[in-house]
């Protein structure tokens, strides 16, 4: 009789999904591996390995390492809500690696992609200069099913979504999306990075692939850059496969920062939600403040798919001052505790304004086109305590 495993928590999973029965040394922690090569013992071994006779994982650090794969296979036990052997992972060296090497590994010329039109500006960037180089065609989108449906065609081959969506913070319809793509024969893949495997389960909802910039709540501590591609363990090996040629791969140091971070991101991640929600609800009440974005807000355009498909809302909130860009930078300089930064999902408080950060490049007039106000803030809110990141926050809008 094989006894059901029962199922395991996300925090339990966090710090030991995927984990060997035994590592080396009997060590607690993976082992940081920090070889480029392994060697073989003698010119057999060498012919059974190329012939696939070989249960031997690693031969040179491009193709894999031992410290990279154990933080996979606990990031794929993770999203995958337990071990399934039909989930895998793979790591990169940067949000930014993984979204162009998967869209490089999928596509090919007269192929055609749906991106919803606020996903991360570097994801659009490399639509604009990349894709149309090779052949390939896209169309950006209002982040609702209506204009997604509508842009289907005969070659679209992936629908591109992110929730929630940065500054905005909105939350598509994505069992809806889901389903219009298994209709249509189509690949879907969300950038969750605002979300976490914490706040929101997109492959349980039938999304084909993940992707998460680790750089921000996974790895947590604003001391590394990376980037994961998790979903149906074919399509990783396929990924996998290209990345051994475009190169962008995770470092083991790298990697080893990671899972040590990602050990505590159910803990950091309760504590985001728990704060930011405060400090929405706060700042929505403030006379000073015209709006406040939030998914957990009442008052957020996207609130029901929110409630739907978040756990909690994550660490972002957005809000514009009544004064416009000029308050927003008063405030910006009075606040003590958030520095001024891009970046968002660590332990540290962060704050930025997008016109003067982000979306600078854009000039007023781009900015217009693409929503972003002058006036908007953007505040990452750390693990700080909440009553003294709300009393800076009071005594910034008293000064301004
Ligand atoms: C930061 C970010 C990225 C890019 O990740 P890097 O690790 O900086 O390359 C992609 N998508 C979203 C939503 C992000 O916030």
């Amino acid at each position: 009789m094989t006894a059901r495993k029962p199922p395991l928590g996300p925090s339990t999973l966090s710090v030991h999904g995927g984990e060997p029965p035994v590592r080396a040394g009997r060590s607690i922690t993976e082992p940081l591996v920090l070889a480029s090569t392994y060697p073989f013992a003698d010119t057999a071994e060498l012919h059974a390995f190329m012939q696939g006779e070989l249960d031997r994982p690693e031969e040179y650090g491009r193709y894999g390492n031992p410290t990279v794969a154990a933080v996979e296979a606990r990031l794929a036990a993770l999203e995958a809500g337990g071990a399934d052997p039909a989930v895998a992972a793979v790591l990169m060296s940067s949000g930014m690696a993984a979204i162009t090497s998967t869209l490089l590994a999928m596509l090919r010329a007269g192929q055609h992609v749906i991106f919803t039109a606020d996903v991360y500006r570097k994801t659009r960037v490399f639509a604009r200069t990349y894709l149309s180089k090779f052949g390939v065609e896209f169309d950006f989108v209002e982040p609702n099913l209506g204009a997604i449906e509508a842009a289907v065609r005969e070659q679209t081959k992936i629908i591109f979504t992110e929730a929630p969506t940065n500054p905005y913070l909105r939350v598509v319809d994505l069992e809806g999306v889901v389903e219009l793509a298994r209709r249509a024969r189509i690949k879907t893949i969300i950038d969750a990075t605002f979300a976490t495997p914490i706040n929101m389960r997109p492959l349980a909802l039938g999304v084909d692939a993940v992707i998460h910039s680790t750089t921000k709540y996974l790895g947590g501590h604003n001391d590394l850059l990376g980037g994961v591609v998790i979903g149906k363990a074919g399509l990783i090996a396929a990924i996998r496969e290209q990345l051994g040629t475009l190169g962008g791969i995770c470092d083991p140091h790298n990697a080893y920062l990671l899972g040590r971070g990602l050990k505590t991101l159910a803990l950091r991640v309760e504590r985001h939600n728990h704060s930011a929600l405060a400090i929405a609800r706060m700042l929505e009440a403030h006379p000073k403040v015209a709006q406040v974005w939030y998914p957990m807000l009442e008052s957020h355009q996207d609130h029901a798919s929110a409630r739907q498909y978040l756990g909690g809302g994550g660490g972002v909130v957005s809000f514009e001052l009544s004064g416009g860009l000029a308050a927003g930078s008063r405030l910006v300089d009075a606040v003590t505790i958030p520095k001024i930064a891009p970046s968002l999902g660590g332990v540290e408080s962060l704050i930025e304004q997008p016109a003067l950060m982000s979306f600078y490049d854009q000039g007023p007039e781009g900015r217009a086109a693409l929503g972003i106000r002058e006036g908007l803030i953007r505040m990452s809110v750390g693990i700080e305590d909440l009553d003294d990141l709300r009393a800076d926050l009071l005594n910034a809008l008293d000064a301004c």
